[in-house]
Parts: C-alpha cells; sequence; structure tokens
C-alpha cells in the first residue's frame, strides 16, 4: 500500500473507534514502515474485519495488520499465486543476502528462506538463517 492508502485505513479505524487523538507523525511513520508491504487490495477487507471484531482500538495496530492480512490471504488463496510477500521476520521478500569470505574475498550470496518458503525462485537455494550462521556466513 501507498501512504494515502494507510492514512484512508487510519481515518476510517479512528472515526469508528472515535478517537480523537491521532498519532504523532514519527509513529505514523513507523506504523507506516511496519504495513507497507501489505497490499492495498485487502484493505477493505481487513477495517472491515478488525471493526467487527475488536470492540475497542486494538492495541498493537500494525500487528493487528499483519495477524487480518494473513486470514484474508486464507479467505483469498489465489491471491497467494500473485507473488504477495508477507512479513517474516528472518528475509525480505523471501530471500536471505548473506556474505562470506573465501580466500580473502568477501561473497555475496542469495538464499530462500526456508522459515516461510515465500519467495519460488530455484535458483537459489532454501537454508534457514541459522543454518547460514552455523556455515559461517555473515547475515
Ligand atoms: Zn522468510
Amino acid at each position: 500500500m501507498v501512504r494515502e492508502e494507510f492514512d484512508t485505513f487510519l481515518m476510517e479505524m479512528a472515526a469508528f473507534y472515535e478517537r480523537k487523538q491521532q498519532p504523532a507523525q514519527k509513529t505514523f511513520d513507523i506504523w507506516f514502515n511496519k504495513v507497507q508491504k501489505i497490499p492495498a487490495e485487502s484493505l477493505m477487507w481487513i477495517t472491515k474485519k478488525i471493526q467487527d471484531e475488536f470492540e475497542i482500538w486494538p492495541r498493537n495496530i500494525t500487528a493487528t495488520l499483519w495477524a487480518m492480512y494473513h486470514q484474508w490471504l486464507d479467505a483469498y488463496p489465489e491471491k497467494r499465486a500473485i507473488e504477495n510477500y508477507f512479513y517474516c521476520p528472518d528475509c525480505n521478500d523471501g530471500l536471505i543476502t548473506a556474505r562470506k569470505a573465501k580466500n580473502g574475498v568477501n561473497y555475496r550470496y542469495i538464499f530462500r528462506c526456508t522459515k516461510c518458503k515465500q519467495n519460488h525462485n530455484r535458483s537459489f537455494p532454501l537454508v534457514s538463517r541459522a543454518e547460514l550462521m552455523n556455515d559461517g556466513y555473515d547475515l
């Protein structure tokens, strides 16, 4: 999503929960950074779902958004087919970049994250962060 779409989401949420105080700009930036990978097409569904299920403003709005996004993916499994990358603490869009020195030269390698398996590019091997660290890679 883009910033304007997130703004609209927050405005609708604030109106629903009669939340008069706006978050500080800095808070806003942090929230947006955490959720910008959620595709905008899921936002209307997510907004309604939160409003149906939460009696009060969710305590952790960004975690709630991600949880709802995963529910949306479960509700519309066909959306998974188009590369909709989701949040994984171990990688970026399913890829892990690692470095390792060999004969004094620092090489860069790309792997697919085995934790989320959300990247399907077979030219990169599937590994976990822990395995890479055990093998002496710098992450
Ligand atoms: Zn991952």
